[in-house]
């Protein structure tokens, strides 16, 4: 098997869609095992179809990633099964859209329990099982984990959350000399489901109005691919970026340079 991280063995949750599928796809494509974890039955199935389609090699199992148990039982799972895990990316992720006013305390604790509370989960699971060989996890935050957006007050909160999080466990697997990298990636605008949906969502005028905004202040003018992300866990996969970590991967066409 060759490939830029051919023979590792990578869990990658929320992967039955957008960011987590395409990142799936390139890890299967530079040779990994991909493990695709999701609550969409349906949909991961058919990822994990394409991919051996490819040529590739995948297995999908449901996960929730909110439920803290479910997690010992997978990586336990794949431990027995592969003897080892390399890479987790914990990728799921939702958006409620609110503002500081009008976000119900219930919306914002979903948004905490699948954003950030689960990145923790999936993070501590991950150290556990990659302590003896080293290994590198990457937290998908986003650009609104950097910047604010007003009616994004549970999202903004979870995503910079992840961002910080990410910095502490870096530091501890450093100071224990673990060999595990803990990295975030941020993307900014990328057309998947979960942003064609927010503006579908909206009424009409308002969804095209909103549309044309981000497009126009996109520097690089449009949203990104979701391969655009996929390469860069890629990139923090792989041994090419083994001096890095704690750090932010902005992958966002220029947004927050304003
Ligand atoms: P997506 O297309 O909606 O995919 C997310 C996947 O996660 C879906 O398959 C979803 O299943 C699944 N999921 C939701 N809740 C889950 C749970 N509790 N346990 C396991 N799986 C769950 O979203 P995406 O755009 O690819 O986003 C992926 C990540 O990137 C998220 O963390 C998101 O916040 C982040 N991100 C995205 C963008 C962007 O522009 N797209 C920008 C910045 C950051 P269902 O479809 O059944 O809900």
């Amino acid at each position: 098997m060759s490939g830029r991280i051919a023979g590792k063995i990578a869990l990658v949750t929320g992967a039955g869609s957008g960011l987590g599928e395409a990142t799936a796809q390139r890890f299967a494509e530079e040779g990994a095992h991909v493990v695709i974890t999701d609550i969409n039955a349906e949909q991961a199935e058919s990822v994990c179809q394409d991919i051996s389609a490819a040529g590739g090699s995948a297995e999908y199992h449901y996960q929730d990633v909110t439920d803290e148990r479910a997690w010992d039982t997978l990586v336990g799972m794949i431990i027995k099964d592969h003897g080892r895990l390399d890479i987790v990316v914990n990728n799921a992720g939702i958006v409620i859209r609110g503002s500081v006013e009008d976000t119900t305390l219930e919306d914002w604790r979903k948004t905490q329990a699948v954003n950030l509370d689960a990145v923790f989960l999936g993070t501590r699971a991950a150290v556990k099982a990659m302590k003896g060989n080293g290994g590198s996890i990457i937290n998908i935050s986003s650009i609104e984990g950097m910047v604010g957006e007003p009616t994004a007050a549970a999202y903004n909160a979870s995503k910079g959350g992840v961002r910080i999080f990410t910095k502490s466990a870096a530091l501890h697997c450093a100071a224990e000399g673990y060999g595990i990298r803990v990295n975030s990636v941020h993307p900014g605008f990328i057309a998947t489901p979960m942003v064609e949906n927010a503006i579908a969502a909206a009424p009409p005028v308002e969804g095209a109005a909103l549309l044309e905004r981000v497009n126009s202040e996109i520097p690089l003018g449009s949203m990104g691919e979701a391969v655009d992300i996929a390469n860069g866990c890629l990139f923090l996969a792989s041994d090419e970026s083994k001096y890095m970590t704690g750090s932010e991967l902005v992958i966002d066409g220029g947004f927050t340079c304003h």
